[in-house]
């Protein structure tokens, strides 16, 4: 499809060195840990983000921070771009890599490193997957609360990078209320810890700064994060409605009224449809919208909780209610809607828009979203973390039809400037990446990015960490 989404020009001096730049990163890695041959980096030209790619020009995969402290010294020394990749499950691009970019990929750093039940704490490298952290301490009965869909594949390092969310982050917080500190290595090779297992840190708050920079203030190889107790009982409810609007008010009620439940998910009809033809869930085929809510806790707190949330979906015209009666059941409606973005790829090529909107705006976004999709004669499927207000419609195109492409590029935009003049944000939890770069101007004004630039310039003088990202091309300091 032709690219509506530029990338920085490939620095010619440094495709000039190639061979002997490789030559060098093979000096300072232990053998098999670097990639140069076309056939070994094609996995890494591209993430989730799935309509842009570009070869890197080599992929390192050090096994310790000496060694990704190592690469980076060198990529410094010769201006060498980087671009730091965990599982590359990236909506947004944010992993994709450039001509003349050296990927330094975190899968072989692993290993759990410590489990601090008594202080509640795990501390990881920075390529273990989100959920081996749940895993790994759930006998004990604690669990890592962000998880993220994707939680199978993602790694910690790209959830800090993200500063990802899930569906059960409305009652936790997303990635950067649960982590407590890092090991980062910064562009020249200079290594930092922030924070720490005690609850805050004198001076700034830079660990809340590097949570959610994209890869762009340095690499992080080590992470310490909060573990949670995990509650006496769990239970998910199936809410119909008869019109997405109904739904949405009802969201917005629920959190109004002061109750918090640990989830709500939101599901349109042809989200339904797509995600309960996948796991057989036992979602209701017959209504407009779903919402799935989860409270937690002892089994008079969950009642007490559920009766008021039954009274105000009532008010809102509930058409179904289905509590799960057992885990197998509470189980597979999680399937369903974890796998919701799996099981649409199903069906169709998507786009996964991932706008985030005050509450009392989600009825009126989710029906222009509607109208705006139609408007390109293309169709929509909304399933999104409601109780956050973090929207997700996936735009369903065709990838190989370059029209039809750029037609859902276009309707994506008009969908998030929608989300940013209701008073929402361009990204809830997937990032900024290429994706949405060019747009954060209708975000910000040019005084709040170029404060956020003068920070990153601050980590990165040389803007070699993952620089074709975040920050439109334009109004850049000159490099
Ligand atoms: C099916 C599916 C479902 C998803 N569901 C969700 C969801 O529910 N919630 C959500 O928030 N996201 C979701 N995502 C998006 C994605 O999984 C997250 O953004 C995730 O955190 C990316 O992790 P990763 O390991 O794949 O990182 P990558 O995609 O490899 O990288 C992501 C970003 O982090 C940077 N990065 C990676 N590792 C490091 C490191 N060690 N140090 C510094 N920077 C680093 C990269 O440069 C890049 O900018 C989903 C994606 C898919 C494909």
């Amino acid at each position: 499809m032709p690219e509506t989404i530029g990338f920085l020009k490939p620095r010619q001096a440094v495709l000039d060195r190639r061979r002997e730049i490789i030559a060098d990163l093979a000096d300072l890695l232990p053998e098999g840990c670097l990639i140069s041959e076309e056939r070994g980096l094609k996995p890494f030209e591209t993430d989730a983000f799935l309509a842009y790619r570009r070869m890197p020009l080599a992929v390192a995969l050090p096994e310790t921070t000496e060694q990704v402290a190592a690469v980076l010294k060198y990529c410094s020394r010769y201006g060498v771009p980087v671009v730091p990749r965990g599982a590359g499950t990236s909506l947004s691009g944010g992993a994709i890599p450039q001509e003349d970019a050296v990927v330094i990929g975190l899968s072989k750093m692993s290993r759990i490193l410590d489990i601090d039940l008594f202080n509640r704490t795990a501390t990881v490298q920075a390529g273990v997957t989100n959920l081996n952290i749940s895993e790994a301490v759930g006998a004990d009965g604690f669990f890592y609360a962000p998880d993220p869909s994707s939680q199978l594949a993602c790694t910690i390092g790209g959830n800090i990078g993200m500063n990802s969310g899930g569906a059960h982050c409305l009652k936790y917080g997303v990635t950067t209320n649960n982590l407590l500190g890092v090991r980062m290595v910064l562009f020249d090779g200079t290594v930092i810890e922030l924070g720490g297992k005690a609850l805050d840190a004198p001076g700034y708050d830079l660990l809340g700064l590097v949570c959610g920079s994209e890869g762009q203030l340095g690499i992080v190889t080590e992470a310490t994060v909060r573990l949670i107790a995990k509650p006496e009982g769990a239970r998910p409810v199936l809410f119909g409605f008869a019109s997405s609007e109904a739904a949405g008010s009802c969201v917005a009620d629920i959190i109004g009224s002061g109750i918090i439940p640990v989830a709500i998910e939101f599901m349109d009809k042809p989200a339904i449809e797509i995600c309960e033809a996948f796991a057989h869930a036992g979602y209701p085929l017959d209504v407009e919208a779903l919402l799935i809510v989860e409270v937690e806790g002892s089994e008079p707190e969950m009642d007490a909780m559920l009766e008021g949330i039954i009274e105000i979906a009532r008010r809102h015209g509930v058409a179904t209610i289905k509590e799960s009666q057992s885990a197998l059941e509470a189980a597979l409606i999680w399937k369903g809607r974890k796998s919701a973005f799996g099981a649409t790829g199903r069906v169709a090529d998507y786009i996964c828009m991932d706008g985030t909107v005050p509450l009392s705006q989600l009825s009126h976004v989710l029906r222009r979203t509607g109208e705006i999709v139609a408007g390109y004669g293309l169709r929509v499927a909304n399933v999104f973390h409601a109780g956050d207000g973090n929207m997700h419609p996936l735009i369903l195109y065709n990838i190989n039809d370059s029209e039809d492409a750029a037609r859902a590029e276009a309707a994506g935009n008009d969908i998030l400037k929608l989300c940013v003049d209701a008073g929402g944000c361009l990204t809830g939890e997937h990032g900024v990446g290429i994706e949405k770069r060019d747009l954060m101007l209708h975000q910000y004004s040019r005084a709040d990015l170029d404060q956020q630039m003068a920070a990153r310039a601050a980590f990165d003088p040389d803007w070699i960490m993952n620089p074709s990202k975040v920050f439109p091309l334009e109004g850049r300091p000159a490099a």
